[in-house]
């Protein structure tokens, strides 16, 4: 089931769990497995920290329940370890929570020119430092940095939300950034949802509303979208070659931050229509979890999670590595080819999740790469997956094995974005509704 398709169910009793931004993310199996962030999870902690049960067929045929003290070996290991390495989930119990109303801005920051200039990224390196702040205040939420632009839509929620308290909130930002003859901030968007489902169709479109959901679904995580993500059939259009980076409040105190972060920005690589996403889906709840997980311990500590692209055989985001070369990135939405890519992915916790998955899956019976263990295996040519030849090679490679999937996204790269906003400034808020996406 999706995050969306239960949200969906539970609407009518309202209460709302955590899930992705986007209706066809599952909730147990690689998403609620390997971390988990979604528009709230700064809020309520990320979707690994949701977990009080899971049950679960591993590889002898058995089905197991594991939670704190039943199999709280193989609980940890599920909740953090990723998809489709200890078994797989049949059930699993998570939390929820009473709707809450949810206010949703969007605003951009543009160059008065419309081109990339020295500002833009101060502005972007200052929106960062702003953040431990400002999730402090309930915000959360996600920013996109394109050429001559920032795209900003932030989310508060329940007694934080109302349009009278995120201008109070963001006043003093929005006043700071004007403040530059170089930019201009306009908000395009200040709405309040009654509850998650009214925010999520809003933002989102009802998934209801989109024809033969599983088959897309599965269309769309083995290729990636294809088209808008409305047509029957999707348009395969291949895997999105991403490279990323958690950041936490040292990162965002360095000097080097606006340098490392401009580095990161696609443009630099050759990249024209730019692009970094950034997640504002940490810090709050998900620094403060209840119990111990295997999730990345990185995350325990970042506030955003900012997704570059990987392209012409170049490190997306190498200048944020040398900026935290001690944290990671989310291996959901990251190089799957990282050069160091046990500790980026699972950090401390990869030797004891190693020997979870030895104890529970000793044949290799479930194998994913990257993955605990997936360096025991390879994808062979002629599309079998075997064990690798000798083990201490497998353990001395760098990179971890590659899947049978060479469905690379074939792009034109050219061409321009920023799709500016006609909407008034920050001083004259239009409330707009029914753009789709956040
Ligand atoms: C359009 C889109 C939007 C996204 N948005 C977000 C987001 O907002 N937040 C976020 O954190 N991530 C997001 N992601 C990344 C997402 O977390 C990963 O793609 C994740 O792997 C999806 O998990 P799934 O179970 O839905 O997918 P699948 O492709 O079905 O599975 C992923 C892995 O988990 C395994 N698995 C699936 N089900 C089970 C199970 N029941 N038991 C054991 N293993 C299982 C599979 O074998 C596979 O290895 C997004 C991805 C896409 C394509």
């Amino acid at each position: 089931m999706s995050t969306q398709e239960l949200n969906n169910a539970l609407s009518a009793s309202k209460l709302f769990t955590m899930g992705a931004a986007h209706g066809s993310v599952s909730v147990a199996g690689g998403w609620g497995q390997t971390a988990g962030h979604g528009p709230f999870t700064s809020l309520y902690g990320l979707g690994v920290d949701q977990v009080l049960e899971y049950k679960v067929v591993i590889a002898d045929g058995s089905l197991k329940v594991a939670n704190k003290v039943s199999n709280p070996d193989l609980f940890w290991a599920l909740r953090g370890g990723g998809g489709g390495t200890f078994g797989v989930v049949v059930e699993a119990t998570i939390k929820a929570y009473q709707d809450v109303p949810i206010t949703f801005q969007e605003f951009w920051i543009n160059t008065t020119t419309g081109a990339n200039n020295p500002e833009l990224f101060d502005a972007y390196s200052y929106l960062h430092t702003q953040f431990p702040s400002l999730v402090s205040k309930g915000v959360t939420g996600y920013y996109y940095l394109w050429n001559g632009g920032i795209d900003v839509k932030m989310m508060t929620t329940g007694k934080d939300s109302g349009e009278a308290n995120v201008r109070r909130i963001w006043q003093p930002i929005w006043d700071k950034l004007n403040a530059s003859e170089a930019l201009n901030v306009k908000m395009s968007l200040l709405i309040t949802y009654p509850n998650f489902k009214a925010f999520f169709d809003g933002r989102f479109g009802p998934i209801e509303s989109m024809p033969d959901m599983d088959f897309k679904q599965r269309l769309n995580k083995r290729h990636g979208p294809g088209g808008d993500g409305n047509e029957a059939v999707p348009k395969p259009e291949g895997i999105v070659p991403l490279d990323s980076r958690l950041l936490g409040a040292e990162h965002f105190a360095s000097p080097n931050l606006t340098q490392a972060l401009e580095q990161a920005n696609p443009a630099a690589l050759g990249v024209p229509m730019g692009g970094l996403q950034g997640h504002l889906v940490a810090g709050g709840k998900v620094m403060d979890p209840d119990d111990d997980t295997s999730v990345l311990p990185a995350w325990r500590k970042a506030y955003v999670h900012v997704i570059g692209i990987k392209t012409l055989g170049m490190r997306g985001v190498d200048s944020l590595r040398r900026l935290a070369p001690g944290s990671g990135a989310y291996a959901n939405e990251a190089d799957p080819q990282d050069t160091d890519w046990k500790r980026t992915f699972w950090g401390s916790n990869y030797v004891r999740l190693s020997k979870i998955k030895t104890k529970y899956d000793p044949e290799m019976v479930f194998w994913t790469t990257p993955g605990v263990n997936a360096d025991l295996m390879e994808a062979r040519s002629e599309g079998r997956v075997c064990r690798t030849a000798t083990p201490a090679v497998a353990m001395a490679r760098k990179t971890a094995p590659k899947n049978d999937n060479t469905n690379a996204l074939k792009v034109d790269f050219g061409g321009t974005s920023n799709p500016q906003t006609e909407a008034g400034d920050v001083e004259g808020i239009k409330p707009e509704g029914g753009e789709n996406g956040l």
